[in-house]
């Protein structure tokens, strides 16, 4: 079966991560482009992106939490969106309870960095670049210029920790940011700060040359081979709990005679 629609021009770090789970989630997301419901956690997620966003459009010392707390308002009318509100079930309910969890964010965010203080090289930094043969696309929430001359990839998580033994996936989308970041700026990032910002704890990783290559080269070897499934025109399903406990295609898959697991 040919695809109608086009092979997708780059490849993001999420989007990798998609194919690298299941190439046929990659198939209905990125070529097909089949809708993908949002949820609340993701809702509440670009929620709080969009705050940290504009407060670090400020000058450093205007980076107040008061001044992030004035973008609560606008976050409601630009993220929350009738197709957004639709998939969540939006009511005057949700609505306090999303501006209570915000607020506490910003709260113990604040007392995980003051944010007067960071140098900032970019912020929703939209980088792409040819990379070993795979056009990389990402947008990196923060690129900090630390007091030592190094840079610093910084990622915002609204979701729950890893485990204590989180293992390299955790970090495998930040290691690709570097990748790109090397190739295209001319310089590799010294750290990855994953921030959880609704538990007040980061966690950090040192970035290395074997790291910075074997993403990249990961990220290369999947770019082939989604270039042969879309020539074959069929992306195979690699069904597993993991991989499709929160995939928003388990009916279709169920449908096609893929044995999705039941939970
Ligand atoms: S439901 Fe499972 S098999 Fe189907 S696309 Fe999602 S991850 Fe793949």
């Amino acid at each position: 079966m040919a695809f109608d629609q086009p092979l997708p021009k780059s490849l993001s770090p999420s989007r990798l991560s998609d194919f690298q789970t299941c190439p046929r989630r990659y198939q209905h997301g990125s070529i097909e482009r089949l809708p993908q419901p949002a949820s609340y956690a993701s809702a509440k997620g670009r929620f709080i992106h969009y705050v940290f966003e504009h407060l670090f459009s400020l000058e450093g010392d205007q980076r107040t939490i008061d001044r992030a707390r004035e973008y609560l308002t606008p976050a409601i009318d630009e993220i929350l969106t009738d197709d957004v509100r639709r998939d969540i079930g939006f009511d005057e309910a949700m609505l306090a309870k999303l501006l209570v969890e915000s607020d506490a964010i910003l709260l113990r965010y604040f007392e995980m960095e003051d944010p007067t203080t960071v140098t900032s090289e970019g912020v929703e930094l939209r980088l792409g670049v040819d990379v070993n043969g795979a056009p990389l696309y990402g947008i990196l929430d923060r690129l900090d210029r630390d007091p030592d001359g190094s840079l610093t990839i910084v990622d915002y998580k609204t979701g729950a920790l890893p485990n204590r033994n989180y293992d390299s996936k955790t970090f495998a989308n930040t290691e690709l940011y570097a990748a790109l970041c090397e190739a295209k700026l001319g310089e590799r990032p010294s750290t990855i700060r994953l921030m959880y910002v609704a538990h007040g704890q980061s966690i950090e990783r040192s970035v290395t040359d074997v790291v910075v290559k074997a993403r990249a080269s990961a990220a290369a070897s999947a770019w082939t081979k989604i270039n042969r499934y879309y020539e074959d025109g069929d992306f195979p399903a690699t069904p597993s709990s993991n991989a499709c406990r929160f995939c928003a295609f388990k009916e279709l898959c169920r449908s096609q005679g893929v044995p999705v697991p039941a939970r």
